[in-house]
């Protein structure tokens, strides 16, 4: 990394046999009619799509680059239980609701193990750790993992009392809880998997950006898309798109690396420490794919750029280290936007006639996305209100 700034690198997900193999979908040219449109290809409006063709409908998808070329390509690729929120936390802002999402997001998992199978969706758990890997490196960390012990143990119990599976985590990385519901993938092969899948009465269109989305229409540089029903399911940059949210949703930054193979199985499954912030799976290839740091540099994250910084990257840099236990070599950077919402529950909210809007996960979407978009397409098709988990 220079000190000037970032030499820009293709996403690591994306060196994959699976995926360097994907066809693309032509761009969508000229003026066009379908019963629902959906704008945004990433988990959430592939969701959408399969959910309005499932009803019978004729639906039209556009993405302005490729599917999935925001965070859902982009991210972690964590399949956790619940919200960005631990449970404990969640229930306390939300009440019994918060309980309820966390079911809705184990049986998106469920559907979408069905849908993909194994080679996509790794059921290996999660581990939740007090802290990162290692000794302390500082009085302050020594103190702050000590409180986030106890914040386990709490978290543990809220799981427990709600019949959720938890067990205690003590090995080579530290101390924590594991999660062993929770599941692991890459992010780009679910997208493409779904798109490849999307049933009959529905078309995909890459390289085709909303310019304007209206009651009744979706403006893109070559035309109209003329639809009763419209599903904006962009997560970062939704208040961009759609002005009216600006006080509803804010976009941040999330960055992440990926490394050279270190240790076969030093991380057995996805691994987030210190309060969450910090996280890192290992591929089954030995790769780590390492992100977090936001909230130690919060306020240039609040930002609709998505090019990694070179701030974030150095700390990254140190994180990766502890993450794999050895010296590490880096191959790849970015970062994308997601969307955060003020009380922490996702969006879901008709904009217009017709017109639904869902985003701001809260920096975890990879199934709350898909939940909300099933409540969209509720909402649009059947006027049904969405459930108290999200903000409508
Ligand atoms: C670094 C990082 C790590 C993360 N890790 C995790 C994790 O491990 N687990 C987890 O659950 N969540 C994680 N998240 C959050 C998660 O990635 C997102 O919440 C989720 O992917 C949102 O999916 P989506 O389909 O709603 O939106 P997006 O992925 O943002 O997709 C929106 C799509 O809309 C397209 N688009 C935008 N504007 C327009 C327009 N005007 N016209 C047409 N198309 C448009 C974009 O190109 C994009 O493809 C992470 C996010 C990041 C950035």
């Amino acid at each position: 990394m220079s000190r000037e700034g970032l030499t820009p690198s293709p996403v690591g997900w994306d060196s994959d046999r699976d995926i360097e193999a994907w066809l693309g979908r032509a761009p969508l040219d000229g003026n066009h009619t379908a019963d629902a449109c959906v704008v945004g290809l990433g988990g959430s409006g592939l969701a959408a799509v399969a959910q309005l063709a499932g009803r019978g409908l004729s639906v039209v998808g556009i993405d302005a680059g490729r599917v999935a070329s925001g965070a859902a390509g982009r991210n972690g690729g964590f399949l956790l239980g619940g919200s960005a929120a631990f449970l404990h936390d969640a229930i306390a802002r939300w009440g019994a609701c918060a309980v309820e999402l966390y079911r809705e997001t184990l049986d998106e998992l469920a559907r979408l193990e069905t849908v993909l199978g194994p080679r996509v969706v790794r059921r290996v758990g999660s581990i939740r750790l007090a802290g990162l890997p290692g000794a302390p490196e500082s009085v302050a960390e020594a103190a702050d993992r000590e409180r986030e012990v106890a914040d386990c143990a709490a978290h543990a119990a809220a799981l427990r009392a709600h019949g959720l599976a938890v067990q205690d985590y003590d090995g080579p990385l530290g101390t924590g809880i594991y999660l062993p519901d929770d599941a692991a993938m890459n992010p780009v092969r679910r997208a493409l998997r779904l798109a490849a899948a999307v049933p009959p009465g529905a078309a995909l269109h890459e390289r085709t950006s909303a310019r304007r989305v209206e009651a009744g229409r979706v403006s893109t540089d070559s035309g109209v898309i003329s639809a009763g029903v419209v599903v904006v399911a962009v997560d970062g940059c939704l208040e961009v798109l759609l002005p009216q949210l600006a006080r509803r949703v804010r976009t941040a930054r999330l960055q992440m690396l990926a490394t050279q193979p270190v240790a076969a199985e030093r991380l057995s499954c996805p691994v987030y420490g210190r309060w969450g912030y910090d996280y890192a799976q290992q591929a089954p290839d030995g790769r780590l794919f390492v992100g977090g740091g936001r909230d130690l540099f919060a306020e240039q994250e609040w930002t609709t750029d998505a090019a990694p910084s070179v701030q974030v990257q150095a700390y990254l840099d140190g994180l990766a280290v502890r993450m794999a236990g050895e010296p590490v070599r880096v191959s790849h950077r970015w970062a994308a936007s997601v969307a955060y919402t003020p009380d922490g529950r996702p969006l879901c909210v008709q904009v217009d006639d017709g017109v639904v809007a869902i985003g701001g996960y809260n920096g975890t979407g990879n199934l709350v996305g898909p939940v909300a978009a099933r409540a969209a397409v509720a909402l649009a098709l059947d006027g049904t209100r969405p459930p108290d988990y999200l903000a409508s």
